[in-house]
């Protein structure tokens, strides 16, 4: 199995990943937007069971667009997000695949929220969409 280690910007705050993601995504929501001051945000769900967090995280609660909660944990120092929690999914754990900062890391195959995509933006051929 792979290991991967993603961190936020002044790296105190880092976690190992044991396996292959479940899935990775691209989200275009508003929310995701201001996450991530980008225009779009690229996250990869893997196994509660196979992710190590290390270093001080801070929570911050967000009420999701789609009604559903998602905890964020993030760096106290630095602001970098470095995984997340949604109510609705038991056990799974996302992390910001910028986090990884490795050029190699599966491509997203699932892309969600398009209704707010911004009009230049180009996704991958073959990728599934989603409302
Ligand atoms: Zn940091
Ligand atoms: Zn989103």
């Amino acid at each position: 199995m792979p290991q991967r280690v993603a961190t936020c910007s002044c790296r105190q705050l880092m976690l190992r990943t044991t396996e292959e993601p479940l899935r990775v995504s691209i989200c275009h929501c508003h929310a995701c937007q201001r996450r991530t001051g980008s225009v779009f945000a690229v996250q990869a769900r893997f196994r509660e069971g196979s992710v190590v967090v290390r270093g001080n995280a801070t929570q911050y609660v967000r009420k999701g667009d789609t009604g559903q909660d998602a905890t964020f944990h993030f760096c106290p120092v630095c602001g970098s997000t470095l995984y997340y929690q949604l109510d609705s999914v038991d056990g799974l754990i996302g992390v910001p695949v910028g986090a990884f900062a490795n050029p190699d890391f599966p491509a997203p195959n699932i892309s969600v929220f398009e209704e707010c995509m911004h009009s230049w933006v180009v996704l991958p051929e073959g990728i599934e969409h989603m409302d």
